[in-house]
C-alpha cells in the first residue's frame, strides 16, 4: 500500500509530460486520438466509392465480421451503426422490455444506462470492485439475496414489483470484469448476462474474450476507441439463433425476397455502412501493432509513477488480459474527498497546457434522469469515482518517443 497522503501535483504532471512530450493550447493531447496512419484505409474507402457500395450492405461489411470473429473467437459477429444501438439490440435480443429491471454498475459511460432506458426498461444499480472496476460478484449476489423473489419462471424485484430481466456488466477501460464469476450468478438466479464489451475489444478473461461469457456482447468503433470505424458497433455472439435474430432486426425485418417488401416485426435500420466497416478492417489489420504500442505507454507510466507516493495505476485484474484501452491513475488518499481536491488541482493545472485529461465518469446514478432508480449500496463506485483520473493512452503517443532526449 502507498502512503495515504496526495503528492505533489506538479510532480504527477511532470510524469505525465514525460511519457506524452510537449503539447500545449494549441496542441492539445486528448486520452485516445484516432489513427489511420499506415493503414490500408485509404484504399478501401476508394473501392466502396469506385464501387457504388457505400451503405449497409457490402464485401467490407462480412468481412469485418469475419475479421472481428477470427480476433475474438466468436462464431458470430453483427456490426451495427453504434455501440450505443448494439447494446439496445443486445439487451431486446435476451427479452429486456418495457417496465423489466436490468442489473447493472454505475461506473460506466451514460450510453450503458440509456441504451436499457432506450427500451423502457429500468437501470437498477448495483456496486462494482475496486480492482477490475466492474460489476462486483459479491455485491450482486447480496443484493440479489435482498430483493429478488422467483415468481413461477420470472424473477421479481419484490421492491418494485418489476422483473428482473437481466444483468449488464462492463469492462471498465478495457480491463475484465470478473464476468466469470457474474456467469455463475446469472445461471443460479435464471437471467441472462450481456456484457458491455465497448472498451474491450482484445482484452481477454482466461482463454475467453470478453463478451463471450454471457448470452450477446457488445463492442463500439467510436472514434476514442481502440480501433474506429468513424461510428460503429458490434454484436458478439457463439449464438447462432440469436446471430440471426440480430441480422433480421437490424435490417427492418425484412424477409429476403429480390422485389417484396414483407417485414414480419418492427425492425431497426441498424446495420454499419460498408464505408465505415472498409475503415474498420484496415483498423483491425493494425491492431497488434496498436495494442503492442499502448503496452510500452502503460510500462513508461508504471516507471514514472512507481516512485511517487500518492498515485498507482489501475492495474490489469489476474489472469487477464486488458488492451489498456485508457491508463488511469488512482489517488489512494484514504478519505475521497482528498483525493478528489488533488485530482481537481491535476486537471486544472493540465487543462491549462493542453494536457485534456479526464475524471472518470460521473456515477450514472447521480445523474438526474437515473438518480431515481432502484440501487444497492454504491459505496465503492462513489469512492472509486473521485479519486479515478484518465491519461492520454494512444497508441501513437509511443511515435514522439524518439525525438525525445529523457527517455533512452
Ligand atoms: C463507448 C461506449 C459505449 C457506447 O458506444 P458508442 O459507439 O459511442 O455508442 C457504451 N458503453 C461503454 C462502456 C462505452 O465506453
Amino acid at each position: 500500500m502507498k502512503a495515504a497522503a496526495n503528492p505533489n501535483v506538479e510532480s504527477v504532471l511532470q510524469g505525465i509530460q514525460q511519457v506524452v512530450g510537449s503539447c500545449s493550447k494549441e496542441h492539445p493531447i486528448s486520452l485516445h486520438e484516432p489513427d489511420f496512419g499506415g493503414t490500408q484505409a485509404w484504399a478501401y474507402v476508394k473501392d466502396c466509392l469506385d464501387s457504388g457500395w457505400v451503405s449497409t450492405a457490402g464485401s467490407w461489411v462480412s468481412r469485418f465480421e469475419q475479421e472481428l470473429c477470427s480476433i475474438t473467437g466468436a462464431r458470430h459477429a453483427v456490426v451495427v451503426s453504434n455501440g450505443t444501438i448494439a447494446l439496445r439490440l443486445a439487451l431486446h435480443l435476451v427479452g429486456v422490455g418495457p417496465g423489466d429491471e436490468v442489473l447493472l454498475p454505475p461506473l460506466s459511460f451514460v450510453a450503458t444506462a440509456n441504451a436499457v432506458a432506450h427500451l423502457g426498461a429500468v437501470p437498477h444499480f448495483v456496486d462494482v470492485e475496486p480492482n477490475s472496476l466492474g460489476l462486483c460478484p459479491a455485491a450482486l449476489a447480496a443484493r440479489l439475496e435482498a430483493i429478488a423473489d422467483r415468481r413461477e419462471d420470472t424473477l421479481v424485484n419484490r421492491e418494485t414489483g418489476r422483473r428482473i430481466a437481466a444483468a449488464l456488466p462492463v469492462h471498465v477501460f478495457g480491463h475484465p470484469a470478473e464476468v466469470d464469476q457474474l456467469r455463475t450468478l446469472a445461471d443460479t438466479w435464471g437471467f441472462p448476462l450481456v456484457e458491455d464489451a465497448a472498451e474491450a475489444l482484445a482484452s481477454w478473461r482466461g482463454a475467453t474474450h470478453c463478451g463471450l461469457f454471457g448470452s450477446v456482447g457488445t463492442l463500439s468503433f467510436n472514434g476514442n476507441k481502440l480501433i474506429t470505424t468513424g461510428g460503429g458497433g458490434a454484436l458478439l455472439t457463439n449464438d447462432s439463433a440469436l446471430a440471426k435474430r440480430a441480422r433480421h432486426l437490424s435490417t427492418t425485418a425484412k424477409h429476403p425476397h429480390p422485389w417484396e417488401f414483407v417485414h414480419d416485426a418492427v425492425g431497426w435500420n441498424d446495420r454499419l455502412p460498408n464505408l465505415n466497416a472498409a475503415l474498420g478492417v484496415a483498423q483491425l489489420e493494425d491492431l497488434d501493432r496498436r495494442l503492442d504500442a499502448k503496452l510500452l505507454v502503460v510500462q513508461r507510466y508504471a516507471e514514472v509513477f512507481a516512485e511517487l507516493d500518492g498515485v498507482e495505476l489501475v492495474g490489469e485484474p489476474t489472469d487477464c488480459r486488458s488492451n489498456h484501452w485508457l491508463v488511469s491513475l488512482r489517488f489512494t488518499a484514504e478519505d475521497p474527498l482528498v483525493a478528489q481536491a488533488a485530482r481537481l488541482q491535476l486537471l486544472e493545472r493540465a487543462h491549462s497546457i493542453g494536457l485534456l485529461l479526464r475524471p472518470v465518469w460521473t456515477p450514472l446514478h447521480q445523474l438526474p434522469m437515473y438518480m431515481a432508480c432502484p440501487a444497492g449500496s454504491l459505496g465503492v463506485a462513489e469512492n472509486q469515482a473521485s479519486r479515478l483520473l484518465n491519461l492520454p493512452s494512444s497508441p501513437q503517443l509511443v511515435e514522439g518517443w524518439e525525438e525525445c532526449s529523457h527517455f533512452s
